[in-house]
Order: C-alpha cells, then structure tokens, then sequence
C-alpha cells in the first residue's frame, strides 16, 4: 500500500475520535473534505489535496465557511502552510486538522474578526487602544477624547452571534451619570440585536418587521456607540447657555446631582446644566410644552415634569414680582 494510501486510511479510523468536532465529508486520494464545528457561527470546511511530491512538500489545504470571514481564512491557510512544513516527510493531515481545531478553540474572538478590523479601522484613533484577549474571550477597549476616556471590557460569549456581548470593567473620567446612561445603553443596543422587538397584543408587526427575526453581531454596534458618545461629550454646548458642559480638566467634572454645574441630558440626547435647564423650563412660551433649542423635541424631564398653566401661572407671579422689586428700585433712586 503507498504511503497516501496508508495516510487515508488512517485519517479514516481516527480522524473523528480523536478530533473532536469534525466531521469526514470524504477521504479519497484526490480530495479529503473535513467539517470543523465548535459552534454554529464557529465553523468551516477544510479541503486538502495532495501534491505530486507528497509527503516530501506541504499538503494543499483550502478552508471555506459561510460563517467565520474570509480574511481569517486566508491568513490561517497560510499559517496552515507554515505548520505542514515543519513535518515534511510525515503524515500531515491529521497534525494539521488538529491544529485547525486547537486554532478555533484558542482563539475565540475569530468568530468576530471583520467586526474587529472594521472598529480598528473606522472607529478607532491612534489615541485609542483594543486589545484581544483570546484567553477569556474579551475585547478591551479605551477610547479617548480631549483628557476624557472610556475603559470597558467587552465579553464575546462561545455562541456569538446568537448571544450578544456584555460589557463588564467599566472604567472612566465622566460625569456618574453620563457613564450609567452609556452602560444602560450598550445593554439595551446588545439585547436588540439577538432578540425580537415586542408588539403588542393584537398589534400587527410593521411589513418590514415581520420576517422572522436574525440575530445579528452586537460587538460593532456596541462599540460604534460607546466610541461615538465619548466623542461628543467633551465638546458638546448647554443648550441655553452655550457654554461647554464638560470642563476641560475631568476632575472639575461636577458630580454633585443636584449642583447648579451638573450637566443633564435630555431625551433627546442635548445636554444643560441643572441650573440653566430649571431657568429654561421656567421661561416662557409654554405653549405645547418646552422644547429643545436644538433640535425641537418635546424635553421630557420626571424631574421637571410641571403643567403648562402651572409654568404659566408660575411665571406671571415671577414677573409681578420682578415688577415689584424693579418700582421699589426706582422709589429708592
Ligand atoms: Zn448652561
Ligand atoms: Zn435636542
């Protein structure tokens, strides 16, 4: 029997058990074909001919997914390539099958690894930093704007896509209460992506929303908004005053919530502080509820929530009273 003859054989008996995961497509001279699967998003097929030199040069692998990108792919051929070559006059197919499954299981983030260059790419500044933790499946991320900075670790669970992923180590310079809002945020935008929106009874689903539901990746989407909202922060204007909500030196940031600097933000996304919104929502015209100077959406506030005839009334006595102190002013002149 001639050595492919024998490998073949050998790859038949074994291939399976002692390769956990994979599955063997075909094993003929011309082509062996064997699936590798950790997970569903984990997963792909390795084609592999023999050249006519065998064993005496590399195998031929190809590997093809639906799943895991082809950029990945590419590079782990030639890695693949790089592995054959070190057992030149050897059996090389099952070293190298077991190489490909040591390869998914030690690197998990590779199920996100378009998503991963993407961020790198156009999300990212030299200012900022991403690192991969393949050991326990995290990407860590700092981004920074101005003296400002947001540290999170984002986990990317084994059955991502179909699970999403969560932020965990928050670390950063602002404002308490802009942290909560991003961290509540990042959770809600990971929880759209894997589960259905909810509809009412007896609600139709709009047309478009009414194909059956694909969980899509969640670590760009995440990170696209984390990075966006450090971003606009540190610059971003009160809306009534117009000055720069944020200070320039983060440890003059005020974090005091019912201090008159406090920066809030409004439904809409603009930003006052505490003591110029009260005067705003105190200031007429009242007619059809305060509105945001920006952007004219409704301001809803619980904080501020007051009647319009309520503001109304509550002006006119401010007024009175101000004409009141201004006759005194001019009696005393
Ligand atoms: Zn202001
Ligand atoms: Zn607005």
């Amino acid at each position: 029997m001639g050595l492919i003859a024998e490998e073949l054989d050998e790859v038949k008996k074994l291939c399976e058990h002692v390769i956990p995961g994979t599955k063997l497509v075909s094993c003929v001279p011309t082509m062996v074909r064997v699936e590798i699967r950790r997970t569903t998003f984990k997963h792909f097929v390795v084609c592999i001919q023999f050249p006519a030199d065998y064993p005496k040069s590399c195998i031929i692998v190809e590997l093809k997914s639906k799943v895991l990108s082809a950029k990945l792919l590419d590079g782990l051929t030639s890695i693949c390539e790089g592995e054959a070559k070190k057992i030149l006059g050897k059996p090389q197919i099952l070293p190298i099958l077991k190489f490909l499954r040591n390869f998914i299981d030690e690197n998990p983030l590779s199920c996100c690894y378009d998503e991963i260059s993407s961020i790198r790419k156009n999300l990212l500044t030299e200012a900022d930093e991403l690192k991969l933790k393949q050991k326990i499946s995290t990407v860590s991320l700092k981004v920074c704007e101005d003296s400002y900075f947001f540290k999170a670790k984002l986990l990317v669970p084994d059955e991502y896509p179909l699970q999403a992923v969560s932020l965990d180590g928050t670390e950063t310079n602002l404002p308490p209460a802009f942290t909560r809002f991003i961290v509540a945020q990042c959770k809600e935008i990971s929880r759209q992506c894997i589960e259905p929106p909810i509809f009412k009874k007896g609600k139709k689903p709009p047309p478009q929303q009414q194909q059956p539901f694909q969980p899509k990746p969640s670590l760009e989407p995440v990170v696209s908004f984390l990075v966006g909202q450090l971003r606009l922060f540190p610059k971003e204007r009160c809306q009534f005053c117009k000055n720069q909500c944020l200070p320039s030196d983060p440890s003059k940031v005020e974090v005091n919530e019912s201090a008159d600097q406090h920066v809030e933000r409004i439904y809409c996304g603009h930003l006052f502080h505490l003591c110029c919104l009260i005067t705003y929502m105190k200031t007429p015209p009242f007619k059809g509820g305060k509105k945001c100077p920006a952007c004219q959406q409704q301001i809803f506030t619980e904080r501020w929530r007051v009647g319009e005839s309520l503001a109304e009334k509550r002006w006119a006595h401010h007024e009175a009273r101000q004409r009141e102190l201004e006759e005194v002013a001019d009696f005393l002149q």
